[in-house]
């Protein structure tokens, strides 16, 4: 476990050179940089506001594999994506939910767990080593679990108990499974 936390706790940091200059074939930030000028370059304003066009808010895990718009038919301007690791409903993502429907109109939340997630693989115990690391324990859960449909169970308990929140009529969760991209429903406890 000692492992996991080293590898976690791996920064890397390339010098940008004088003038921040990008130097050729940089670091994976300025490839992100340079592939967005040219997206830039062949975008055009949708003249959107910021209010959800399908008024939904996607809660999900950040797992690379999961692509959220190209799996749910998603376009630009349609939903608000609110993403952490284990996509589990913490008090952040019910701050970012109650704004999300508050201020800018959203009633629906889809709440996705995947297959063959990393915290599964964790525990609390976690929480433990990186003060044994560091000298310092963090204030938040690892919110690791062992059960990937009673986690989205009780996270669309969560969302549905929450006080801050007008619409909690239509909260359904579902497993994705990143081998074949399906979504498989879980019935509300
Ligand atoms: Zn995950």
């Amino acid at each position: 476990m000692t492992s996991n936390v080293i590898g976690m706790t791996t920064s890397a940091s390339v010098p940008t050179g004088p003038e921040g200059a990008i130097p050729a074939g940089g670091t994976v930030t300025d490839q992100l940089v340079e592939a967005n000028q040219q997206y830039a370059e062949a975008f055009t304003d949708p003249g959107m506001d910021a209010r959800p066009v399908r008024q939904v808010a996607v809660v999900a895990c950040m797992d690379a594999r999961l692509d959220l718009h190209a799996a749910l038919g998603l376009e630009l301007g349609d939903c608000h994506t609110i993403r952490n690791a284990g996509g589990v409903v913490t008090d952040d993502v019910i701050r970012s939910l109650t704004i999300s429907q508050r201020a800018l109109g959203t009633r629906s939340v889809v709440l996705i767990h995947h297959t063959g997630c990393g915290l599964e693989s964790l525990t609390e115990e976690f929480r433990h080593e990186l003060e044994m690391e560091i000298g310092q324990r963090p204030s938040w859960a690892v919110e690791s679990f062992r059960d990937v449909d009673q986690d989205v169970r009780q996270s669309m308990r969560r969302v549905r108990t929450s006080p801050f929140l007008l619409h909690t009529d239509d909260v359904r969760g579902f497993v994705f499974d990143v081998k074949t991209g399906l979504l498989r429903e879980i019935e509300a406890a």
